[in-house]
């Protein structure tokens, strides 16, 4: 399934490898109004409120942009002017999300543990139990940062008995971990086309209780980041407001195709977890020691501890894997000095096992004995 590809493999949380027919799909220019274009439209909104579990209750709104587009869309557009967010933070995601809210000049407080630290449900509960005035909460389902896996569902049910909205940023999750918007509940849930769903970059979508975004006109601090403007725009003549990114929607309806044909959500993240355990077992066998215990480790992306070597240099190791087609990814914890390996993408185990083998390869040639984070 995976072609010996003449791009090196990118091992990262997004941009992320592609299939050969998903880049394909954007070889032929769309007219924004063209039929067949609309068509393509709303079959990727019907698919991804179908692979949320959302029903008839939910609807998808697409946004121009990166991810943290589609974020701060849906938190300009959910959060009520009047509003305040309690903000779960473990990672570079949420402090982005109590960014978006200095921005916006959002009321909001934080919940932070540490980024190999998941947030305690009970103390979620004890947080809103002593601050009525907040109406939202927001979470992380994968923190990429580490790419720990937060307890997305038992938070849900903590603010949803005491009757607050939530909001998830289910980016480097959605399409590769199951989440049932309907069934968390959630009110909005964000995610972009280049990461588990293996599209092109360039749109974010949300996935909404429809109910909750028509009653959010008004909301939004921004015209082109109004969700409910682009959805009743949408919905009456099946058009983007403004220029829709048609290649990436093309490319991007080729690659949930191509999900659903690997068996959906199970399909995907089955791959994505060979991937992952392939990658920890044979990273541990070169000496290398993992962030995070295995009970916190999402498939998505892992965190190795710098080696204390001496000898190894980041950027050495880096660009010799690159040279050899494999791009790996920088830390970005503040708890530890750390390297990112991605499982995701159109990459399966005789990927991970090549990069294994050029790492091998390449940590010999630098004369890299120790690799664990502290000297043996
Ligand atoms: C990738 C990612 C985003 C969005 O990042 P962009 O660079 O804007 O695409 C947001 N949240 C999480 C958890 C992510 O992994």
């Amino acid at each position: 399934m995976v072609t010996k590809n003449y791009e090196p493999f990118l091992l990262t949380p997004g941009p992320l490898t592609t299939s050969l027919t998903t880049k394909q799909a954007m070889l032929r220019d769309w007219g924004s109004r063209d039929a067949a274009f609309i068509q393509i439209n709303r079959e990727v909104r019907d698919r991804l409120v179908a692979l949320a579990g959302g029903g008839e209750a939910f609807t998808c709104v697409p946004v121009q942009g990166s991810g943290t587009f589609a974020v701060e869309a849906m938190v300009a557009t959910f959060l009520p002017r009047d509003g305040k967010l309690l903000i779960l933070i473990n990672g570079a995601y949420g402090h982005r999300i109590a960014k978006i809210c200095d921005y916006l000049d959002r009321d909001y407080v934080t919940y932070e543990t540490a980024e190999n630290t998941p947030p305690d449900p009970a103390e979620v509960d004890a947080i809103l139990d002593g601050d009525a005035a907040i109406s939202h909460v927001a979470i992380i389902h994968c923190e990429t940062t580490s790419g720990i896996l937060n307890p997305v569902a038992e938070v849900a049910a903590v603010v949803a008995k005491r009757n607050r909205r939530l909001l998830v940023d289910s980016m480097s999750a959605f399409g590769a971990l199951e989440i049932d918007v309907a069934a968390l509940p959630c009110d909005a849930l964000a995610a972009s086309s280049n990461k588990c769903i293996e599209g092109a970059p360039g749109m974010g979508f949300v996935i909404c209780r429809t109910e909750t975004l028509a009653a959010a006109k008004g909301n939004a601090h921004s015209l082109s980041l109004d969700l409910q403007d682009q959805w009743s725009a949408m919905e009456k003549n099946a058009q983007w407001r403004f220029t829709p990114p048609t290649h990436v929607v093309a490319a991007f309806h080729q690659a949930l195709a191509e999900h659903a044909d690997e068996g959906g959500v199970a399909g995907r993240g089955g791959r994505y977890r060979r991937n992952c355990e392939i990658l920890i077992s044979g990273m541990k066998a070169l000496g290398f020691e993992p962030l995070l215990p295995a009970a916190l480790q999402a498939p998505i992306i892992v965190t190795f501890h710098m080696p204390v070597d001496p000898s190894f240099d980041f950027q050495v190791f880096y660009d010799r894997l690159a040279e050899q087609g494999y791009v790996i990814y920088p830390g970005k914890l503040t708890v530890a000095d750390s390297f990112r390996i991605g499982c995701i993408g159109r990459i399966d185990e005789t990927v991970i096992q090549g990069a294994l083998s050029a790492m091998e390869k390449t940590l010999e040639d630098m004369g890299v004995r120790q690799r664990g984070p502290a000297a043996a």
